[in-house]
């Protein structure tokens, strides 16, 4: 079940210090018009709010850690849920020892240096619904 989108403006830049990882992606969608994308994200990270979701309760468990970090990897997309942006980012971070976390992205995850590659997709509206088996809001 996939549907076909086409690329549109490619979008490189750096995200701002001491802002919020989420909203600032989100910011930079709402900014450009973007309402569909994916994106990959480097840099590092002063603190982070991150999370899986527990299969059988159907909640997402976050932890947080308040330390540097590197952002080995953030990858997400951009969708509309409830007729609203929503920005879904997953990442990998790495402690000066090379120690990583990972999980969902939540706010707040505070930006130290960002460098974002956010890739426009254009076709249909990409929108969440809620889907009954998995508790989540899926395409
Ligand atoms: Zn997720």
């Amino acid at each position: 079940m996939a549907t076909e989108f086409k690329g549109g403006r490619n979008f490189l830049g750096r995200l701002p210090k001491d802002q919020d990882l989420i909203t600032a992606i989100e910011a930079t969608c709402l900014k450009h018009g973007v309402q569909t994308a994916v994106f990959s994200i480097i840099g590092s990270v002063t603190a982070a709010t991150l999370g899986a979701y527990d299969q059988t309760q159907q909640v997402y468990v976050t932890f947080k850690k308040s330390e540097p970090m590197e952002i080995i990897s953030c990858s997400g997309n951009v969708s509309l849920k409830d007729g609203k942006l929503f920005v879904h980012a997953h990442a990998v971070l790495a402690d000066m020892r090379g120690n990583t976390v990972g999980g969902h992205v939540f706010s707040e995850t505070t930006i130290y240096a960002g460098e974002m590659d956010l890739r426009e997709l254009l076709g249909p509206q990409l929108e969440r619904q809620h889907d009954a088996p998995t508790g989540l809001y899926l395409w």
